[in-house]
């Protein structure tokens, strides 16, 4: 392997990336040596094998991740996510900004995620269930809702949600509707949860350009990644005036200068199950959407999407980062030095844990509470939590990044202060 090839893997390990996106905060907030020690790493790591039994007869065996970052605010929070190259260093990083992300939005959790090494569109309805429970099962032994609640991520649902509420339900002998979040209605799901991380995505952008002193209306948009994350924010971006003029999935994307009609979108979707072939527009490549001539880019799919080798590239001026970690320190480097804006992911898709924290609220008290309300309460959040990174980012001449990453590490690193070091 070429000395470039082992840098340009180093800096795409979304952990390494991790922690030097909070190595640049400790810096400036001047942490102690041991503080730093404490926050950089993670707290648990459990990884997990177990067999499962396949329709057509014998087992496979697969691998498991569920992490823990932090757990000084409150009990760990975070999806899981089924992926083929998922790994435990992905996982990490995945559970360190959940931990920043649930501090920045000040709500009193820390931080986790949940992996398994599988391509679920491989597996039968049946096989994918056995899967979810077999797994649910074994991190049992970290889940609970006062240490640990799952939530969806990339390629698990509400129903699979709703199979681990089962499994471990069925374990406690009771029902334990706060374990998990992104639920069901039926089961103790919330009003508003399954359009929140999109809804965020949208506040904050409406935010960002506020700031940046442009208007939402007529402004372009490419999204990339049409799943929770990537449909709901084009669809409420459009909603908001923007003008959303290509999306992707993982087969590829369509982009049209003119503009995407985001209710004929959904229905050629749900007619042909997919984007390609929406009358009126062009094919494009994942990579020649990042670099589109459009105003505003919305990644919304996986990490490292935006690199050092295309940041010299992309033509937005705003970019908001509706995936986790879809930007690379390298990358964000470029980006900064070209003045182009970006809203990082632990504020920009930090919509889904807040209304995912509601949820755990609502099923503690078994009180419920209407759309209405979760959507307001939540533009409020956000709002605040966008004033205060752009409050620190000014004051320190910084980029949002860092601006969001004071605020939300200074948090943390406070509440460790004050519980003092066990025993
Ligand atoms: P999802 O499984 O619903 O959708 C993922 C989408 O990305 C799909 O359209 C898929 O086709 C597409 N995709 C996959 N690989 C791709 C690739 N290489 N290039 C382009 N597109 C690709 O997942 P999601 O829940 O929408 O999550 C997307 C991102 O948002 C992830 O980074 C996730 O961690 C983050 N996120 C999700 C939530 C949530 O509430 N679901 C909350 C916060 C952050």
């Amino acid at each position: 392997m070429t000395s470039a090839a082992v840098v340009s893997m180093e800096a795409e390990n979304p952990w390494l990336n991790a922690q030097r996106q909070f190595d640049n905060a400790a810096a400036i907030l001047d942490l102690s040596p041991g503080l730093r020690e404490v926050l950089r790493d993670v707290r648990r790591e459990l990884v997990v094998r177990f067999p499962v039994k396949m329709d057509a007869g014998g087992l496979r065996m697969f691998e498991g991740y569920r992490v823990q970052h932090n757990v000084t605010r409150g009990p760990a929070k975070g999806g899981i996510r089924f992926h083929a190259a998922t790994d435990l260093d992905e996982v990490k990083a995945l559970a360190m900004w959940m931990t920043w992300k649930c501090a920045l939005v000040n709500i009193p959790f820390g931080g986790a995620k949940g992996g398994v090494v599988v391509d679920p569109a491989e597996l039968s309805h049946r096989e994918l269930e056995r899967l979810t429970r077999r797994f649910a099962s074994e991190i049992s032994v970290l889940v609970g809702p006062e240490s640990d609640i799952p939530a969806p991520d990339v390629n698990t649902s509400g129903e699979i949600m709703a199979w681990i509420m089962d499994t471990i339900s069925m374990e406690a002998g009771y029902s334990v509707p706060a374990v998990v979040t992104g639920k069901p209605l039926d089961i103790g799901g919330s009003e508003g949860r399954p359009t929140a991380t999109g809804r965020g995505v949208t506040i904050v952008a409406i935010e960002a350009c506020h700031r940046l002193g442009t208007d939402p209306h007529g402004t372009t948009v490419a999204v990339q990644g049409f799943g929770n994350v990537g449909s709901v924010s084009a669809h409420l971006m459009a909603k908001a005036g923007f003008t959303i003029c290509a999306v992707s999935d993982v087969t590829g994307g369509i982009y049209s200068e003119h503009g995407l009609d985001m209710d004929e979108l959904m229905a050629h979707r749900t007619r042909t199950g997919g984007i390609a072939g929406f009358p009126g527009t062009r094919s494009v490549s994942n990579s020649e959407l990042l670099e589109l001539p459009v105003d505003v880019l919305v990644p919304a799919a996986l990490e490292n999407q935006i690199s050092a080798r295309n940041a010299g590239r992309i033509q937005a001026r705003l970019i908001v980062e509706g995936a986790n970690g879809p930007t690379t320190p390298d990358a964000d480097v470029i980006l900064e030095k070209r003045g182009i804006t970006v809203v990082p992911d632990i504020l920009a898709n930090a919509g889904g844990v807040t209304v995912s924290y509601f949820e755990w609220v609502q099923d503690l008290q078994s009180l419920f509470w209407e759309e209405g309300e979760i959507n307001e309460r939540l533009e409020r959040i956000l709002r605040r939590a966008f004033a205060q990174m752009c409050e620190q980012a000014d004051s320190h001449s910084t980029s949002l990044r860092l601006g969001a990453y004071l605020v939300a590490v200074k948090r943390v690193a406070d509440a460790t202060a004050v519980r003092g070091i066990y025993p």
